[in-house]
Parts: C-alpha cells; structure tokens; sequence
C-alpha cells in the first residue's frame, strides 16, 4: 500500500518539532527515515502509525485518508528498538498473540492459525525456535521474532522504529542485508527509522532524510550519497574534506584545480568550501593536469584500505585520502613525499547553508 504524506506538522506545548512534511511512498517500497537523534523521526512514525496525532496535515493510505483513524484501524505492524516481547510466552505464542487477540468474528481458527505462526517462523528462519522463551534468545533472534510478530495479522505497513540499534555491531550488519532479502520476498510497504547511514544506505530503496524537523533531501541512497542537495547532507552521510577554494565564470577553482560547476547550478563569484569525499580523491606521484601539490604527512596502513593526510598549501586542514592496499603498493608513496591529486566528485552548495558549519 503507498504512503503519501501532505504538510504533516507536530507541536509538543508550541515547540515545533515537524514542519511541513511532505513525501510518498510507493507500495512495497523500503525506505529509511536517516536523521541525526533528536530530529523527529519517532514522531514521525508514530504519527505514521496513528500512536501520535499531527498538530496538520493529511496522510493517506492507497487513496484513503487515515489522518484521523486509530492504530488498529491503520492495520499497521510496528517494531521497536527494544524487542518487547512477552517474557512468559514462548516464540509461536509470541508471535500468534495478535492473531488470538483478534475479536471472534474475524478470528482464525486454531489450525490457521498455528499454520500462519509456523509460516512465519520459517520466513524469519526461527521454525527451529517455536518452543524457546525469550530469555533463551539472541538479541537478533528476538528482534526476528518481534519482526513475525508485526507480520503475523498481514499488516499494510510495516514500521520499524531503529530495530537493530540495541544490537552489536556483527549482528546488525547481518541482520540488515537479511532485512533486505526478506523485504524484497514480502512486499510490504515499509518505513525504517535509523540515525545510522550506513545502515540506511545499505538497506533501503530510498532515504528520507530528515534534520531539526524538517526534510533536507529524498533520493535513492546512490542519489543522496553522490548529489547531496545541502552541506547537512554531505556532512551527515559520511567523512568529507571541506576545501577552501573559489568561484569564478561557474569554475571552481582549488589551486591549480579547475572545475566547471554549471552541472551542479549557476554560481556567483564568491569564495567558497568544496566537500570531496576521501575515496573521491586520486592521487599520483607526477602531476597530471589540473593536479593540486601536497605532502604526505601520516600514512594509516591497517586493514584493506589506506589512509593518507596530505599537507596543502592554502588549505587549513590536511586532506583525507583513502585508497585499497592494492593502489597504495602500485604508489609507493612515503611520509614526506610530494603527491599530487585531484578530487573525481566534488560538491558546493551556496554561501547561506555553509554558514552554520563553519562557525
Ligand atoms: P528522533 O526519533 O529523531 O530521535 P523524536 O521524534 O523522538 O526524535 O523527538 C523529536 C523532538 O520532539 C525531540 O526534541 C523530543 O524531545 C521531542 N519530543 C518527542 N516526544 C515528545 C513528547 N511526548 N513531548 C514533548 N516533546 C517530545
Ligand atoms: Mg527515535
């Protein structure tokens, strides 16, 4: 079922913490609501769910208006960072206590009903699981079964609400490529909070991404991580070099790196900050065209990939650069050596969104 949201605002006692959301989402779609802690995704959600009643706005389910329906009339499922399951239940009763909670006349009967619960369990691989206790399970075996849980009354929507952050960090990566695979099995129209981008840029079909209650960009994680539309965006969705350099006729200019920029908009003249991220950097021991100087001033050689900080002269800050192991044996550059390099993708944005971070 699609989800379209209209002008959606929240006030808690005349503090604004939603203004004016807009988006949809397209049945069977997967998309993470990424936002920093604090910027009003819960809300959201819970608004979404129909937990939390919109200060305005519409949303609507299909064509139908839901703006004014309860949480059971939505027919929503819903899981939480801390799996809330009933401790004296064991894993099938878990997961069929919606589904026996339901009023006698819509109820399944007893054989649908272990049969539904049986399906479900072999869906998030715990058919093994059924008789265990909460107690006698993993945090990412729980947080499966509060997923079957959700899914068991054949939901609309599935909302999840930062399921995986109580996890460690081996298990939620797992846990979020299996979240993949088995949203793409079930098609259902789902919304996925996370304030990790990493999580959100992995799993999801599309980001919304959300910053003080407001939107700053939607797009495909490919989109959002390449073009970021704000210097916010650029900044939250990983490590990026700030470059200080100029504009002039729509070319940036960073030391002897020109760049013409009209793809990316029409620019005044002015002086301004560049954001390159430090995979987007290619580095070399002879200068090509349009190649910046720099020295290597620390080189970090663990695991797979290298990490370099090159000394630039007019730039206040070393510059990051990562490449593969591989590439940094070809180079055999060393602390002290002159490289030169030049960013592959480069962004700017306009004077007014940089102000705040650069105070
Ligand atoms: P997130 O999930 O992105 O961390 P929340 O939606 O939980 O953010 O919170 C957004 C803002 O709304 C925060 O400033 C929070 O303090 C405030 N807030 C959330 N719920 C309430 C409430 N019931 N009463 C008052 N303020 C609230
Ligand atoms: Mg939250």
């Amino acid at each position: 079922m699609s989800i379209t949201l209209h002008n959606i605002s929240k006030s808690f006692e005349h503090v604004n913490v939603l203004e004016n959301i807009n988006f949809s989402i397209k049945q069977g779609e997967l998309v993470a609501l990424l936002g920093p802690s604090g910027c009003g995704k819960t809300t959201l959600l819970r608004i979404i769910a129909g937990l939390e009643t919109a200060s305005s706005g519409q949303i609507y389910f299909a064509d139908r208006e839901v703006t004014k329906l309860s949480a059971k009339q939505r027919e929503i499922g819903f899981v939480f960072q801390n799996y809330a399951l009933f401790r004296h239940m064991n894993v099938a009763e878990n997961v069929a206590f919606g589904l026996k909670m339901k009023p006698r006349s819509v109820r399944l009967n007893k054989t649908a009903i272990d049969e539904r619960v049986n399906q479900l369990l072999e869906l998030v691989q715990l058919d093994h699981f059924a008789k265990r206790y909460p107690d006698q399970l993993s945090g990412g075996q729980r947080q499966r079964v509060a997923l079957a849980r959700a899914l068991a009354s054949k939901p609309n929507v599935l909302l999840l609400d930062e399921p995986f952050s109580a996890l460690d960090a081996k298990v939620r990566k797992d846990l979020r490529r299996w979240l993949r695979d088995f949203h793409h099995e079930l098609n259902v129209t789902s919304i996925f909070v996370t304030h990790d981008q990493e999580e959100a840029l992995e799993v999801a079909d599309r980001i919304i991404l959300m910053n003080q209650g407001h939107i700053e960009q939607i797009g495909t994680p490919a989109e959002v991580y390449k073009q970021p539309k704000t210097a916010f965006v650029a900044h939250f969705l990983g490590d990026v070099n700030l470059l200080y350099g100029y504009i002039e006729n729509n070319t940036l200019i960073i030391g002897d790196f020109h760049k013409d920029m009209r793809e990316q908009g029409t620019w005044p003249d002015q002086s301004t900050i560049a954001y390159v991220r430090p995979h987007e950097i290619s580095i070399a021991k002879i200068a090509r065209k349009n190649d910046i100087q720099g020295e290597v001033v620390r080189i970090h050689t663990a695991g797979p990939t290298v990490f370099l900080e090159i000394a630039v002269a007019g730039q206040p800050k070393h510059i990051d650069v990562s490449i593969s192991y591989r590439q940094y044996e070809q180079q055999q550059v060393e602390i002290g050596d002159t490289v030169y390099w030049q960013p592959a993708l480069v962004n700017i944005f306009m004077q007014d969104e940089l102000l705040e971070f650069m105070i």
